[in-house]
């Protein structure tokens, strides 16, 4: 499907599902500038999980977009969900295919995961991803070289929701309302059933403080991010 139909199917939505009074918290999703608006971008690692699909109804239902950062791995044995993720307007993220810390590989394993990631995404969706997420967030200047020989800028997060870690409904509802303000990106995973459980209370938590749920494309938009780039930048990267 091409982006433009995606585009047009996603308005066509938003059309139906608006009713007078839900304006405010369910605005056309092309207009959302997150100068002017408050945005979160929601991020959902090491997918597709086995959730996905209870995941993907819950952000269709409240028209929330979210960034799925794929194992190529996963995209093979989930096509479905990944296909409806790219058709539902979700933004397509690469985590390479089977998550080595590419600190610790050479380079032309790391270009292997990379490309063979992007060729499945494609193959399967149509879509080709426009951001990498390093596994772990492990990235250094020789996986910065490799990422802008793709083309993409590194997107790691601001904050985590410590869903794999505390693997409880009302801790990572806590911890991720704790974490998201203006502008941030949420680390969460879709193979966490108890995230998945907790998204219909968290979104709508969010969309009532105001918060809009955008894709990271969307939120880093005024970035201006260069193929090669990290972002946000962590503590102790040179150039
Ligand atoms: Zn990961």
């Amino acid at each position: 499907m091409s982006r433009h139909f995606a585009s047009l199917l996603a308005i066509a939505v938003v059309a139906v599902t608006l009713t007078p009074g839900a304006a405010s918290a369910a605005p056309k999703e092309k207009e959302v500038d997150c100068t002017q608006v408050k945005c979160v971008a929601l991020t959902f690692d090491d997918g597709p999980g086995k959730y996905a699909g209870e995941l993907l109804d819950t952000l269709k239902k409240h028209n929330a977009k979210a960034t799925f950062f794929l194992e190529g791995q996963y995209v093979k044995s989930r096509p479905a969900f990944a296909k409806r993720m790219a058709v539902e307007g979700h933004e397509l993220g690469n985590h390479s295919y089977s998550h080595p810390n590419f600190t610790t590989i050479g380079p032309a394993a790391i270009r292997s995961e990379i490309q063979k990631t992007q060729d499945i995404v494609k193959q399967v969706t149509g879509v080709e991803p426009k951001l990498l997420r390093p596994p772990y967030g492990m990235a250094d200047l020789q996986v910065s070289d490799i990422a802008a020989e793709f083309g993409m800028p590194m997107i790691l997060w601001t904050g985590g929701s410590r869903d794999w870690e505390s693997k409880n409904e009302e801790a990572i509802k806590k911890q991720t309302l704790a974490v998201a303000k203006q502008g941030s990106i949420v680390l969460m995973h879709d193979w966490v059933k108890q995230t998945v459980d907790s998204m219909p209370s968290l979104i709508k938590t969010l969309q009532n403080k105001g918060y809009h749920l955008v894709t990271v494309s969307e939120l880093i938009k005024d970035q201006k991010l260069e193929p090669g780039d990290i972002f946000p930048v962590p503590e102790g990267w040179e150039k």
